[in-house]
This record gives C-alpha cells, sequence and structure tokens, in this order.
C-alpha cells in the first residue's frame, strides 16, 4: 500500500550544532523544502511579525501568507494564546518520557493530536506551495521530534547533529546577534558551561530513547565529520532521506562550498539570512578561547554520554573509528512516498 504519509526531516539536536548550516544546505536538494524552526514561529512570526529567511518581515511574506491561507484560511484566525498554551502542554522535555510511552486514549493524547495537526497542515500547504515533497524542519528540540513521531501523517525522518560539546559551550558563551529583530538590538542569549554541559547530555539521552522508542529512523551526523567533508556528509544525509542528492555533492566530492539560496525559514540561527557560496571550515575556536576551568567543567559534566560520539576529553575520534557517527538504524525509507497533495516541481 502506497505511504501516503508526507516526508518530514526534522534536524534535531542542542543549538550550535552547525545544524543551521546543514539544514540551508540541505535546500540544494532538488525536492527538498526548508521552512527553519517552525515550532517558534508562533511568538516570533505570528506575535512579533520577525523576519523570513528571504529577508520580508513575516506578515510580509508571500510564501508564508499563502501557507496560513492553505493551512488555516489565514493566519488570523490561530489563537496564538491558545497555541502556545498547547505547545507548552506537550512540547517540553519534561513531557519527552510521556511522548514516547506510547500513544493511550487520554486527554494528553488529544492535545498531541491537536497540536500535531497544526503542523501536519502547514507541512502539507508548505508543500503544495512550493511544489517540493520533502520539508524539512530544523525545530531540533527532543520534544517536537518526539511529538512529530506519533503524527499520523508525518513519514518522519530524524537527522540528529552532535558536536563536541567544548565547541557546543564555547558557541553559546559568545555575544550574537539577532538581525531578525528590526524593532531594536537584540541579542541571542548567553550560557554558562554548566547550563550547556547538562542540556548537551539530557539531549543526547533523550534522542538515543526517541531511537529505541519511536520508528522513526535516525540518523546521527556529527558536525566534525560533516566541516571534514561537507559532500560527503550532504550525501549520506540525502541517501537516508530518500532524495536524490545535489548535482554539486556528486561532481565535486572534495568541495568545501555549500550555495546557499534564499529560502522561507522562520525562526533560527541568522545564518539564515545568508545567500550565495558559503565555505564550510570547522571553528575549533574552543581550543584557543576557552578557559581550562570551562573545559574541565564540560569534560567532566558531558563524561557520561560524550564516548559515545566519539568525544573523548577535548579530541574526537576520527568518523571512521568513531561508530556511533554511522547511522544507528538503517535507512529503512525509501523514496517512494509521493503525497497526494504534491504538485510538480516548479
Ligand atoms: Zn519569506
Amino acid at each position: 500500500m502506497a505511504d501516503s504519509r508526507g516526508r518530514v526531516a526534522f534536524v534535531g539536536g542542542v543549538g550550535r550544532t552547525g545544524s543551521t548550516l546543514i539544514e540551508l544546505a540541505l535546500g540544494q536538494l532538488p525536492e527538498a523544502c526548508p521552512l527553519g524552526e517552525v515550532r517558534h514561529m508562533w511568538e516570533r512570526s505570528l506575535v512579533e511579525d520577525q523576519r523570513c529567511g528571504c529577508g520580508r518581515a513575516f506578515s510580509g511574506c508571500p510564501f508564508w501568507t499563502e501557507v496560513g491561507q492553505r493551512a488555516f484560511g489565514g493566519w488570523n484566525r490561530i489563537d496564538v494564546q491558545k497555541v502556545l498554551e498547547l505547545k507548552d502542554s506537550v512540547d517540553k522535555t519534561r513531557h519527552v518520557p510521556r511522548l514516547l510511552a506510547g500513544v493511550r486514549p487520554d486527554p494528553f493524547d488529544a492535545r498531541v493530536r491537536e497540536y500535531t495537526d497544526l503542523y501536519e497542515k502547514i507541512y502539507a500547504a508548505a508543500r503544495e506551495i512550493s511544489g517540493r515533497p520533502l520539508i524539512i524542519d530544523s525545530s531540533k528540540h527532543i520534544s517536537m521530534a518526539a511529538a512529530l513521531s506519533r503524527a499520523p501523517r508525518v513519514d518522519l525522518r530524524v537527522v540528529h547533529v552532535v558536536r563536541h560539546p567544548l565547541g557546543v559551550a564555547h558557541s553559546w558563551s559568545k555575544v550574537k546577534a539577532r538581525p531578525e529583530i528590526t524593532s531594536h538590538e537584540a541579542f541571542m542569549p548567553q550560557y554558562t558551561p554548566t547550563q550547556v554541559s547538562l542540556q548537551w547530555d539530557a539531549h543526547q539521552a533523550l534522542f538515543e530513547l526517541l531511537r529505541m522508542r519511536s520508528h522513526s529512523p535516525q540518523l546521527k551526523v556529527r558536525y566534525e565529520d560533516f566541516v571534514a567533508e561537507p559532500a560527503r556528509a550532504l550525501r549520506e544525509i540525502a541517501e537516508f532521506l530518500g532524495a536524490r542528492p545535489a548535482d554539486a555533492w556528486v561532481d565535486e566530492p572534495a568541495s568545501r562550498t555549500v550555495t546557499l539560496d534564499v529560502q522561507h525559514t522562520v525562526a533560527g540561527n541568522p545564518l539564515r539570512f545568508t545567500q550565495g557560496p558559503v565555505e564550510v571550515r570547522p571553528d575549533e575556536g574552543w581550543r584557543t578561547g576557552m578557559q581550562s576551568r570551562s573545559k574541565a567543567t564540560v569534560v567532566a559534566l558531558t563524561l557520561p554520554m560524550a564516548p559515545l560520539y566519539g568525544y573523548s576529553g577535548t579530541r574526537t575520534r576520527s568518523a571512521r573509528s568513531a561508530q556511533s557517527a554511522r547511522p544507528s538504524a538503517p535507512p529503512s525509507a525509501q523514496p517512494s512516498d509521493q503525497p497526494s497533495d504534491q504538485q510538480g516541481d516548479s
């Protein structure tokens, strides 16, 4: 029987792992439609009217206006406060064990269904308008991945991006501007090494739980492997997603350049406003730019989980020897699903 579910690639993991660049690079896939961090759109797009990746304010973006029209009869039909309450009652890290415990006919299950129905409608509309069957949602959060793994009309494939915890902690210690906010000067939050380490541990553990408990295939992608051989890593992700790779990744396997096009991405890293060729370079600023005490804190607190991904102290094992960097579940997904609402390539 043909699979009528729509394919959704969920790019997940802790923030500052390079997942935005991976998501945007996947925009080169002929059949992909990257949407950004969709779970944040309720506050950031509908309330604050932050900029879309195309540079326009959300309310002025024709793509998202059309998505709202097709999905809900217009965004003004959405009661944002109600959605945020629903989100809070379902899409939080503390709910993950319950989300992965199986579907039961209870009020929680009804809320999960109501919540995921919103995304199913958004994805279906984006698919129709773009003519591209493969939605890419880089919402990152494990609770959103866990909720979507229960959505009946979503064929979820999880790309779990992992980075050395020292690199993640160093990145979160830096001051970064938020160009998507135009009404005033705004910056991203900063977190301490301890906060980042605990988040890092929790996220990896919960993604492992998702892999074991759900039927959604999951591929681990290490940041270090991606920046070492971008074309190779992107080809592997394309294969996992059941998508034809971009020609450039096949024709120029040693290239370190990915080309970023204009994409209608909501929320997420400021990198999404970048267009044109971008050279992928390893960022190992943490080696020299981080205090020894901070490094020791991160190494100690991530000790239970880090070795699973080939990270030992300040070292990173090569991809060849880090078995866990390979697919953790066989890519059972086949490129056979063709959503009934799909249109021809635009
Ligand atoms: Zn746009």
